[in-house]
């Protein structure tokens, strides 16, 4: 049987496929939607990255023995899931229980960068302007003991739920459709509505996936909701944030700060947000680790040979 697979992932994953079918991995160019379609013809198995749109067309190009597109990534809204149920072809996911540390810890850290000024700083010392101890120097905020808002308490917003209380002793407010009685209970987190949420965060974190109802969650209305010194991250998807209206906001210094991890228009920038010191930008690393990746592909090549076997499939995305 023959396993695509759309740009390279470690090998720990295809060497396991490799033991079992013919795999053909692309090189890491982007191919457009017709270069897809001939990539994958014949594919009993895609495996796919955030990186390319997996249509009802490419499906289609396949054929019909297509079996399962197993996603490299926790989010997978670059597949038509429509198409996908109406073919039979399962779609699986690698889940955030394993890249969830890693994104927690990358929010952690833009977190952190913004509060303490810390890229500006850097930059203020390697371009030799530090002359003298200077009290008013990159004066930042001291984040213990503020309030937290966490949009999207599933797996990667309870460990970074969890990073800020136990090691900040920061209030934990969220939003979330189900209640995390878990988080209540370990935590002390309250449930609030989004507005409560926007205005009584020192820190708002974005943990949803993207969805019809989570795009632009953030625009500019929530922005006008924001306290002076809030300081909005965003490790979940682009979309989720309007961020022509962020751009606006952090140019008129309506919030402190913003740490962003993953773009609107990704790998673009919205136009004069580069130019901006109070933001940090990083491109769509959250869960770059060695040991997350690593995970993330034996998951993959699992998904895939469960269901090229006829076993049962883990991380079936519904
Ligand atoms: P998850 O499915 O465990 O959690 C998502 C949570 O969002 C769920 O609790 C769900 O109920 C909630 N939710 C959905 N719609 C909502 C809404 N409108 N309002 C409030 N809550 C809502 O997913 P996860 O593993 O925590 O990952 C979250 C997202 O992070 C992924 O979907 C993915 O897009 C993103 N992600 C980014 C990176 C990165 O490299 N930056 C890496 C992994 C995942």
């Amino acid at each position: 049987m023959n396993v695509v697979v759309t740009r390279p992932i470690p090998d720990a994953g295809l060497n396991l496929m490799r033991e079992l079918y013919n795999v053909t991995v692309h090189d890491d160019t982007l191919m457009s939607e017709d270069e897809l379609c001939d990539f994958v013809k014949g594919a009993d198995a895609i495996v796919s990255l955030i990186t390319e749109k997996i249509s009802d067309k490419v499906m289609a190009a396949a054929g019909d023995q297509l079996k399962i597109i197993a996603q490299f990534a926790v989010g997978y809204d670059n597949i038509d899931l429509e198409a996908a149920k109406k073919r039979g072809i399962l779609v699986t996911n690698t889940p955030g229980v394993l890249s969830g540390p890693a994104v927690a810890e990358h929010a952690l850290n833009l977190m952190f960068a913004i509060a303490r000024h810390t890229v500006p700083a850097d930059a203020f010392m390697r371009t030799g302007k530090y002359s003298q101890w200077d009290p008013n120097l990159f004066i930042g905020q001291q984040l213990t003991g503020k309030t937290v808002g966490i949009i999207g308490t599933g797996q990667i917003g309870s460990i970074f739920a969890q990073a800020c209380h136990n090691g900040l002793r920061m209030k934990v407010l969220y939003t979330d459709m189900n209640r995390n009685e878990r988080l209540e209970k370990d935590l002390g987190a309250m449930q609030v509505e989004k507005e409560q949420l926007l205005k009584e965060a020192d820190v708002i974190s974005l943990h949803v996936p993207l969805l019809p109802s989570t795009k632009h969650l953030i625009s500019d209305h929530e922005l006008s909701l924001m306290k002076d010194n809030a300081i909005l991250l965003n490790t979940s998807r682009g979309p989720v944030v309007d961020e022509i209206a962020l751009t606006k906001a952090l140019k008129a210094n309506k919030i402190f700060g913003a740490g962003l991890d993953v773009f609107e228009f990704e790998p673009k920038l919205a136009e004069g947000l580069a130019e901006l010191d109070n933001v940090v930008v990083s491109p769509h690393i959250g869960s770059a680790t060695g040991a997350a990746r690593l995970s993330m592909a034996e998951c993959v090549a699992r998904n895939v040979v469960t269901c090229l076997q006829g076993l049962e499939v883990p991380n079936l995305v519904k």
